[in-house]
Parts: structure tokens; C-alpha cells; sequence
């Protein structure tokens, strides 16, 4: 949970601020002078300061030195003034704030830096669950990317000397830092090898020399971005993060066009596959069925007399009654077989592996449940006529042709009927 630390004598931000925060899962802790302040940082965990710049008994200028010189100089300090000259805002920048709010656009200042802190404090504790992968020669090196991670109670990592170590390792990580110099493998090569692997994975290039051709062949190797060594402990977690929020949002993305992949298969109404998939799934049920000799049925069945259910009961209704059959459908299929709408109170069910008597046997099972059915809110019944055929030769156009002409048939025949071909 992230806490926030106000220091300041002003009762009525305390109070503003009390009502943000209350909202959110943010930890308050409020005092009125920079001495109780240290007394609350000596106890608690604290990511954020907050500080007036007056207080009865000194200046807050030498609050923000004082904290920049004790061991509680990362915590981010944002200053709330009333003064908005420059002269002020360069002084408490001087000394080590990160930022500045006017009192008067205070609760937008405010609110801003909460939904920053808790994005910020999202994007760690993902960083916090991935799998990381450091490779450096040098052990030195290593030791103090070791002890960066540890300070900020990152654990899950393994680090590697050797590029061949890590090369042979079959795992993949979530993010990998990647030394560019290297004695047998140049870190080019080891970043080029992973790239290809792993689409995906987030590689950090890390390099003592700072000149603008290993920087240019660093990224085009493709890592995602470098960062030069001696290491600056804060740049380099900022630099982590970064590129971790930019891979959860591609992640993210890729979540959702599966999604929406799977939602173009589907009919809205009913939850069936629609007519396109159910077409192209079944020209490829017809090739599977015919390479390995396979039988393969079909069924086509619409619903009786549905425009007068439509007429007298409403179309909510009717679109109920397409979404319990539909439900009914689903239920009564296996796993392998494909339901589909394939018009407006048309479906189609394809039946791998399954011959035309069985088919039959499950269209009239079908016929009989679905006649059944007791609807909530009205108390009717609703029947179906259906056609049934069997895969011999023909392509899809002309096995659905056959098995509507059979539907039809059962149409003519009087309704709430199966018809198949002997
Ligand atoms: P039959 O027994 O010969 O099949 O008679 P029918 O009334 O079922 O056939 P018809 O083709 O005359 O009417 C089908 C009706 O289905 C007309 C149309 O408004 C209705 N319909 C099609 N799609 C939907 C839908 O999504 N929701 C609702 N509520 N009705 C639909
Ligand atoms: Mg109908
Ligand atoms: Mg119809």
C-alpha cells in the first residue's frame, strides 16, 4: 500500500486530502511540523512527502535540506505553496523537490500525482512477479546490479556470466539485461539470438561506453532500450520501470486481439458461432472428413412459426426464445461438434466423425428437448423442423443444399419434424 506523508500546520488540506486518499488505497499520515515528521519517517514506510513551505517554527526550505541529506532522500518531496514565484519554485528545485503546487490548483495537483504514484506502484509490483535474466561478465558488475534489485526488493532473478549459460537455458524471461561487451559472445550476438526467440521479451542493453555507435548498434539488435553503466540507482529502476509499463500495455493489447479474434467468430445474440466461421469451419470439417476418410453429418433446423411468436409476444421475447435454443443447443452437442446461427432462426450443427444415423438420433433429441423447453415468461411451446444429411462428395454449398432442401421437406411435411435421406 502506498503512503503519503503531509507535513504541514494547515488544517484544512489535511482535511481535503484525508477525502482524496479515503477513496483510494493510500496510507495518510499527517503532521503539522518537519520535526514530527522525521519521528513519523523513523517508524514508517513512506513513498511520498508532501510539505508546506512555512511553518511556525521554521522554514520548509530547511525541512527539504534536511531530508535531502538523511537517508530518506529518495522519497519524493512535492512542495504546496502559496507563493508561485520563480525565485521560490527554483529555490525548493535547488534543494531537491520534485515538484510544486500552487494551493490554488491544489486539488488537481494533487489528485494528478496520487493516479501517477499508483500507476507508478502498479508498474513495480509487476515487476516485482516477472522473471529477469542479468548477464555480465564481470562479477562486480553484477553484485551491484545485484544489490539495486535487492535495495528495491526485486528477488526473482537469475544472473549469468557466461552468454552460452544463458543461451542453453531453454526459459524465457520476462526481461532481459544484457551486457554489450562480453569476452566470447559479443552482447550484439546474444541480444540478436533472444530477439528472435522471444518476440516479446523485454531486452535492456547495458554498455560502460557511452558513444553513439555502440548506443545505435545496441538498439538495433534489438533491445527495447540501454542503459550505461556506472549505474544510477534511481535512473536505473525509473528506466525499468518504464519499459515494463510499455510491455504490460503491449501485453494488454495482445489480450485483447485474441479477444476480439474469438469475438468475430461469435453471433452476439446467441452466443453460437455466426454464419462466416460456421461456413469456413465446415469447408474444413468437408477437407479433414475426406483426407482421412472420415464420416461427417450436418443438420439444419429452423424454427416453426417463429414470426408469429415475434408477432404476438414481441421480439424481446422472440430474441429469448433464439437464446434458450441456442442454450439448449450448446448443452446437447459434444465438444467436437460446431453449433452455428446460421440466419435468423436458422442453425446449423456439423457433426465430425459422426454418421447419418447418428445424427439423426441427436436432431430428434434436439426436436423433442427443444419442445420441452418451459419459458419463464410465457407459457408456450415452440417446435423445430429440421434436415439432416451425410457427407458423400459434395463441396459446403452443396451439402447445406441438401440438407435445407430435407429441411424444408419437414417443413412441408407439417412441421416439428426430422427429415433425412435414405
Ligand atoms: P416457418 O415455420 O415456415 O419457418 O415459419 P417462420 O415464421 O418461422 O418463418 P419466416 O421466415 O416467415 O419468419 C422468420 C422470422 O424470424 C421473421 C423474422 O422477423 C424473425 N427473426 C429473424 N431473426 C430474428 C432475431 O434475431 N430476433 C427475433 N426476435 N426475430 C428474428
Ligand atoms: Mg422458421
Ligand atoms: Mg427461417
Amino acid at each position: 500500500m502506498l503512503s503519503v506523508l503531509h507535513v504541514d500546520h494547515n488544517f484544512f488540506y489535511k482535511e481535503i486530502i484525508k477525502d482524496i486518499v479515503k477513496k483510494r488505497k493510500i496510507r495518510y499520515l499527517s503532521v503539522p511540523t518537519p520535526q514530527e515528521a522525521f519521528k513519523v519517517l523513523k517508524n514508517n514506510k513512506v513513498d511520498m512527502i508532501m510539505t508546506a513551505l512555512e511553518f511556525r517554527d521554521g522554514k520548509g526550505e530547511d525541512f527539504i535540506k534536511a531530508l535531502n541529506e538523511s537517508s530518506y532522500k529518495d522519497i519524493p518531496i512535492i512542495v504546496l505553496s502559496a507563493k508561485d514565484d520563480m525565485e521560490t519554485k527554483k529555490k525548493v528545485f535547488d534543494l531537491g523537490a520534485i515538484d510544486f503546487i500552487h494551493k490554488s490548483r491544489f486539488l488537481d495537483g494533487f489528485k494528478n500525482y496520487i493516479d501517477r504514484f499508483e500507476s507508478a506502484d502498479f508498474v513495480y509490483e509487476q515487476l516485482k512477479e516477472r522473471k529477469i535474466a542479468v548477464l555480465d561478465d564481470n562479477k562486480l558488475e553484477l553484485k551491484i546490479i545485484q544489490k539495486i534489485f535487492e535495495l528495491n526488493n526485486i528477488r526473482n532473478i537469475d544472473y549469468y556470466t557466461s552468454p552460452n549459460e544463458l543461451l542453453n537455458k531453454k526459459e524465457e524471461y520476462c526481461l532481459y539485461l544484457i551486457d554489450f561487451i562480453l569476452p566470447t559472445m559479443s552482447g550484439e550476438q546474444v541480444i540478436l539470438e533472444l530477439r528472435k526467440r522471444y518476440k516479446y521479451a523485454l531486452i535492456i542493453a547495458i554498455s560502460a561506453m557511452d558513444n553513439q555507435k555502440i548506443i545505435s548498434n545496441m538498439l538495433s539488435s534489438g533491445s527495447d532500450d540501454y542503459i550505461i553503466k556506472p549505474f544510477n540507482e534511481n535512473v536505473f529502476m525509473a528506466r525499468l520501470k518504464a519499459n515494463i509499463r510499455t510491455f504490460l500495455l503491449l501485453q494488454e493489447l495482445k489480450e485483447k486481439n485474441v479477444a476480439l479474434q474469438e469475438m468475430v467468430k461469435i453471433d452476439g445474440l446467441t452466443n453460437l458461432y455466426n454464419h462466416k466461421y460456421v461456413v469456413e469451419r465446415l469447408a474444413d470439417e468437408i477437407k479433414r472428413a475426406q483426407r482421412y476418410n472420415k464420416k461427417l453429418s450436418i443438420i439444419m433446423f429452423d424454427i416453426d412459426k417463429f414470426k408469429l411468436i415475434n408477432d404476438n409476444y414481441g421480439h424481446q421475447f422472440g430474441d429469448t426464445v433464439l437464446r434458450e435454443i441456442s442454450d439448449e443447443l450448446k448443452f446437447i452437442i459434444r465438444g467436437i461438434d460446431i453449433a452455428g446461427r446460421y440466419g435468423g432462426e436458422e442453425f446449423i450443427v456439423i457433426l465430425p466423425e459422426t454418421d447419418l444415423k447418428n445424427a439423426v438420433k441427436l436432431a430428434e433429441r434436439l426436436r423433442i428437448r427443444i419442445s420441452n423447453i418451459k419459458f419463464k415468461e410465457k407459457n408456450i411451446k415452440v417446435t423445430i423442423s429440421g434436415g439432416v444429411a451425410e457427407l458423400e462428395k459434395e463441396n459446403v454449398f452443396e451439402l447445406i443444399g441438401k440438407s435445407d432442401a430435407l429441411l424444408y421437406k419437414a417443413k412441408e411435411k407439417g412441421r416439428n419434424r426430422i427429415e433425412y435421406m435414405n
